[in-house]
């Protein structure tokens, strides 16, 4: 058997494999783009031809997995921060509809470097905002996947439910049915790809309830069934899009997404905060998933999800950061704190644990994305997507349970970040862009999208 090609040595291990596997110090190496082997204690010796990262100090878990976000949002941050979804959205859809290809670039590099700053090596995202004339703005987010070096699950969003038609976004910044389908099915074939260890896989996502029409969502599900692509929308996060959907149609925000025929294990829900039995049930018999985004829930004051039920019922669950617009900070690791947080706060001391917390930000999302096989654990054979965590500086040293310490504690550094075997951060630092230069071109593009300029 050859070497590896990197080993991480000494640190503590959490594999979140379904044994529950940890090991206080132990070690992972690494050939290609795959994990190789792991073990207890420290390394066998491998030879002077193996890299290696000293862990000492250090705890090692798989890369986080954001399973929603709006990259776009990066550049309308600090906006509209006391206000309703409704009032929100109303606020910034006329700023949104100014985006262009340069714009989205700009903003998606930086909120991919802020992800990965934070330990996450797979993020999806939902953009649904396509002014007439804007570039291409699925291929300027997908370039800056590959430049920050992060696993990137974009999804084809849009919305045909323009005000005039009774739906809440603005005219300008919805779409005809048949450019979206056109859209999603060149969006397929130029950039989805099914492999093992694929870096971009595409989805088809309308919007939300009160931005789409139901021709739109049927129509976008018999497109994604056809090519084999995982199905993506909003629901339920708001009691005002509750009623919404009790006036127009006459049922639960879930009971309309089974009469459209989106349920499914191909399926995942943003939010999914004002679910009732019946909704959970049937999410749990289909197998649709959630993201569950308390930050940006709270943030909105929308509700705090039934994530214990959920969980529960067997549902698959998977955190997400949302748009940065309705959460500033976008750290992929205050999500599984802040499930914990409000689970807890509203379901008891047991509602949940600290490891399944860790679950929900790794295998969770991985389950959400129909990557189970391929990442969300440390495993001999998964993809080498794993992060690095420092415990040893005053903010953690001495924290008994290193899960404890990385969940509820305040956010570590990372050692190391690897996504598909390649480093994208070292010792806090992401080492594929510039991250000055990244600051300095968000800045103006926010100067200039918010003045309007
Ligand atoms: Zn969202």
């Amino acid at each position: 058997m050859s070497a590896p090609d990197l080993v991480i040595d000494g640190c503590a291990v959490v594999t979140v494999d379904d044994a529950g596997t940890e090991h206080r110090t132990g070690w992972v190496s690494v050939r290609g783009n795959r994990i190789d082997a792991l073990g207890a204690g420290r390394a066998p010796d491998f030879g002077a031809g193996v890299a290696r990262i000293d862990g000492r100090g250090c705890l090692l878990t798989p890369g986080l997995v954001n399973t929603h976000h709006h990259l776009y949002q990066w550049i309308t941050r600090g906006l509209a921060a006391d206000n309703t979804l409704f009032e929100w959205l109303q606020k910034l859809y006329p700023v949104w509809a100014r985006i262009d290809e340069k714009s989205v670039r700009v903003a998606a590099t930086g909120a991919l470097v802020s992800l990965a700053r934070t330990g996450c090596t797979t993020s999806s995202d939902h953009h649904y905002v396509f002014p007439r004339g804007g570039g291409d703005l699925l291929a300027a987010e997908i370039g800056a996947a590959a430049t920050v070096g992060l696993r990137f699950h974009p999804t084809r969003g849009s919305m045909d439910l323009g005000e005039s038609q009774g739906g809440l976004p603005p005219d300008e910044v919805v779409e005809s049915i048949d450019d979206i389908l056109a859209a999603s099915t060149a969006a397929i074939e130029q950039w989805h790809d099914p492999s093992f260890d694929a870096m971009v896989r595409i989805a088809l996502a309308p919007c939300s309830p009160f931005s789409v029409t139901g021709d739109l969502m049927r129509e976008s599900a018999a497109l994604a069934r056809s090519a084999g692509v995982r199905l993506h929308t909003h629901l339920a996060e708001t009691v005002d899009e509750e009623q919404f959907c009790r006036d127009k149609f006459g049922c639960t925000p879930a009971e309309y997404m089974e009469r459209l025929g989106w349920v499914g294990d191909d399926v995942w829900f943003a939010h999914a905060v004002h679910l009732d039995d019946p909704a959970i049930a049937t999410m749990a018999r289909t197998g649709t998933g959630v993201a569950h985004c308390p930050t940006s829930n709270g943030r909105l004051g929308a509700g705090i999800a039934r994530t214990a039920e959920l969980v529960a019922a067997g549902v698959p669950v998977g955190l997400g950061v949302d748009g940065a617009a309705s959460n500033e900070s976008s750290s992929m690791l205050e999500e599984p704190r802040n499930a914990l947080l409000y689970a807890r706060a509203v379901g008891g001391p047991r509602a949940m644990t600290v490891r399944t917390a860790l679950e929900l930000a790794t295998m969770g999302g991985a389950r959400v994305l129909g990557r189970e096989t391929e990442i969300g654990s440390i495993e001999p054979g998964k993809l080498a997507d794993l992060a690095l965590w420092r415990l040893d500086t005053p903010a953690h040293a001495g924290i008994d349970d290193p899960v404890v310490a990385l969940v509820l504690g305040s956010a570590p550094p990372l050692a190391a970040l690897l996504v598909n075997g390649r480093e994208v951060v070292r010792d806090g630092v992401v080492t594929t862009v510039d991250e000055d230069a990244v600051g300095a071109d968000v800045a103006q593009a926010q100067a200039v999208l918010v003045a309007g300029g």
